[in-house]
């Protein structure tokens, strides 16, 4: 059994965060650094206020904090509660994220890169983050309302999701995570059931990437870690030095998870959940989890073993994922995700 003291390298990587500093906060609630303003009016990068020459973005629209009118809490993460609202004017809804500020040095550095992702993204496979507000201590950021939650909702609803219809969320994920990895080049480090978003459309887009992972991240590992390692790579957990591939394996394990209709690391009495040390020690040190081959096809198993392998090289890259057999099975049969989430309680009833 490891040791708390094996473990330093781990919470080393997740604790090494700078002391805070607040003088970039002005008297008058505005947040500045370098090229990055956000107050109550909202987010501007002022590089790009003065390159006039680009076109205008969704920044640049008209989007107030009062006229946002609250319906109900959508959901609460470890940084903070997301909240259903409606523009007054336009009738359109949105999800609204608040995450307390608490800001580093180090963090706020993160914070400018990713903003800029955001206003950048273009790719139907990431949630939208349409504007961004600070006040009183509080990041709001006004993302696209995903009217069927997420799939850790969908999974408590249907226990597991079959192989076409796996194979249909899996190719918008990986759609969503090679705009992100290989135009972006970022690692959304974050992959995860309640990170993959759905709409009654059958859409499925990746949320948190960009500021708000690293918000609620720089709040989580301040004192205790209260997000999940579960889907985290295992170079990330022993502090290695990680790239795009750490995502690779976090769709791995959600996809199986989804399959099998349970986490796929169990201790081996009764299937039954692993202690936080001992999840941390199966995933460095035990065999990767894979499907079982009696139960699923070729091509899926072969698919969730292209993705869970403990060295990052082994792992395909999500553009090699998208011609994976397992995905291209599912191609031309039609199947409409639509029709899954149609069948099942949505998160909120907008019977209003
Ligand atoms: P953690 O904070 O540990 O990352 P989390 O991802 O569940 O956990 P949040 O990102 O705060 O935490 O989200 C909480 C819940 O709110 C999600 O599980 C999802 O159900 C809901 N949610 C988040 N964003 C949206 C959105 N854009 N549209 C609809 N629902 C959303
Ligand atoms: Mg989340």
């Amino acid at each position: 059994m490891r040791g708390a003291k094996q473990w330093k390298q781990l919470k080393l990587d997740v604790t090494a965060q700078e002391a805070p500093v607040d003088n970039f906060l002005t008297a008058s609630g505005t947040f500045t650094d370098g090229d990055l303003r956000l107050n109550q009016r909202g987010l501007r990068l002022i590089s790009e206020e003065t390159q006039s020459s680009q076109s205008p973005n969704t920044e640049d629209v008209e989007l107030l904090r009062e006229d946002l009118e609250v319906i109900k809490v959508i959901g609460r993460g470890s940084g903070g509660t997301v909240q259903l609202v409606r523009h007054k004017g336009q009738g359109t809804f949105y999800a609204l994220k608040g995450i307390q500020m608490c800001i580093q040095e180090t963090v706020r550095k993160q914070i400018v890169q990713e903003l800029k992702i955001n206003k950048a993204s273009q790719c139907p496979h990431v949630v939208v983050c349409y504007h961004s507000f600070y006040h009183n201590g509080v990041i709001s950021l006004v993302l696209e309302y995903m009217d069927r939650g997420s799939l850790a909702d969908v999974l408590k609803q249907v226990q597991t999701i079959l192989e076409p219809y796996l194979a249909v969320v899996c190719k918008q994920v990986l759609k969503g995570l090679v705009y992100l990895h290989h135009e972006r080049h970022v690692i959304h480090r974050d992959i995860k059931p309640s990170n993959l978003l759905v709409n009654h459309k059958g859409e499925v887009k990746i949320t948190d990437f960009g500021v708000s992972a690293v918000l609620a991240n720089s709040m989580a590992q301040r004192n205790t870690f209260v997000g999940t390692y579960n889907y985290m790579a295992p170079e990330r957990i022993s502090g290695s030095s990680y790239d795009c591939k750490s995502d690779i394996w976090s769709l791995g394990l959600v996809i199986l998870e989804c399959a099998i209709g349970h986490f796929p690391y169990t201790s081996t009495e009764q299937e039954g959940s692993l202690s936080f040390y001992d999840l941390l020690e199966a995933i460095v040190d035990r065999p990767p989890p894979s499907a079982p081959a009696d139960q699923f096809s070729p091509e899926f198993c072969s698919f969730i073993s292209a993705c869970i392998q403990k060295d990052p090289k082994e792992r395909l890259s999500s553009l090699e994922l998208l011609c994976h057999p397992f995905i291209q099975k599912f191609e031309d049969k039609d199947i409409d995700l639509a029709i899954l989430v149609a069948s099942l309680n949505p998160p909120v009833n907008l019977d209003l």
